[in-house]
């Protein structure tokens, strides 16, 4: 087994999510693991890490008090080996947890430890995603009750699709939420719909773009895919594409991760990587990551 340095991650560097797993039990049509064609499936059955592996790629972090690990995917839960992730990585670590909360609840409960999601922030550690038509909101809001009385500080999610019809319902249930004591938020709608780009990107033409373009881009993020792989953004993440670097390489450095490099897909970027958004300190402004020197291939 190699021998890993410790991974100190920068001021600058505002994320660091473990994708354990891209599986997932629901099929949203919107899906951001498939979005510009990438491969949900083909990712979900790609290589993955061991639970010991994972444990080990975490322990070597050393995260700042308001920087947590975020745990997502696809559905995180499903990866086989979540409870021993989440109950045997160091103490030090706090981690998030991005859900379609679609897990046993009692299981839950009974298997993780509620300091690891607790920690002062102005959001819930554990934020579960209603997706309308595809997991049933008189559940969340049951499962999330249950989870609060256990201690847990969890949050219900859901995109304000554009669609009157679909916004209209997300905003009746966070009104019904609100009256139960639940934090129900929305989420900005990014993309194309109808012939119409969404979203406030600071970047021309970088997502959803006509022409596909070569720069040099920066992350602000570190984001490690289901076999270890480190991408520069969630655009090569999906893609499965250009990974810098593998987060049990015995050196590694978080200054490595986020320099400039090349990249030749400008025009396919994720809304998430280039849209202007409100970082972790809830400060509106942030981008992920930084571009320059846009050119034609
Ligand atoms: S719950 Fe999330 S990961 Fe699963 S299909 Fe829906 S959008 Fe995709
Ligand atoms: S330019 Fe876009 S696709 Fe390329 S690395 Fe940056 S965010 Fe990703």
């Amino acid at each position: 087994m190699n021998k890993l340095s410790l991974v100190k991650i920068r001021p600058d560097q505002n994320y660091v999510a473990y994708f354990l797993t891209m599986a997932c039990n629901l099929r949203c049509p919107y899906c951001i693991n498939i979005h510009n064609g990438g491969l949900r499936h083909g990712n979900a059955s790609g290589k993955k890490m061991t639970p010991g592996e994972w444990i080990r790629a975490a322990d070597r972090l050393v995260l700042r008090d308001d920087l947590p690990l975020t745990l997502q995917g696809g559905e995180p839960t499903l990866y086989n080996g979540f409870y021993k992730i989440v109950s045997e990585v160091k103490r030090s670590i706090k981690m998030d947890l991005l859900t379609n909360m679609s897990f046993d609840v009692d299981e839950f409960i009974a298997n993780v430890p509620v300091w690891r999601f607790k920690r002062k922030a102005p959001y819930a550690a554990i934020r579960a995603s209603y997706h309308p038509g595809q997991n049933d909101i008189e559940t969340l809001i049951k499962k999330t009750k249950k989870l609060q009385d256990a201690g847990f500080k969890v949050g219900i999610y859901s995109v304000l699709h554009p669609s009157s019809k679909v916004s209209g319902h997300i905003l009746k249930i966070q009104e019904r939420c609100a009256r139960l004591g639940i934090d129900f938020r929305t989420k900005e709608f990014l993309g194309e719909w109808n012939g119409s780009i969404y979203g406030t990107y600071r970047y021309d033409g970088a997502a959803c773009g006509k022409t596909m373009k070569m720069c040099e881009c920066k992350t602000t993020e570190i984001i490690v895919g289901p076999g270890g792989d480190i991408y520069k953004c969630h655009s090569d993440l999906y893609g499965n594409r250009d990974p810098v670097a593998h987060i049990l390489d015995g050196d590694l450095t978080a200054a490595e991760i986020g320099t400039f490099r090349e990249c030749r897909h400008y025009g396919k970027c994720n809304p998430c990587d280039v849209k202007v958004k409100t970082n972790r300190l809830q400060i509106f402004g942030h981008t992920s990551v930084e571009i320059k020197n846009v050119r034609g291939l």
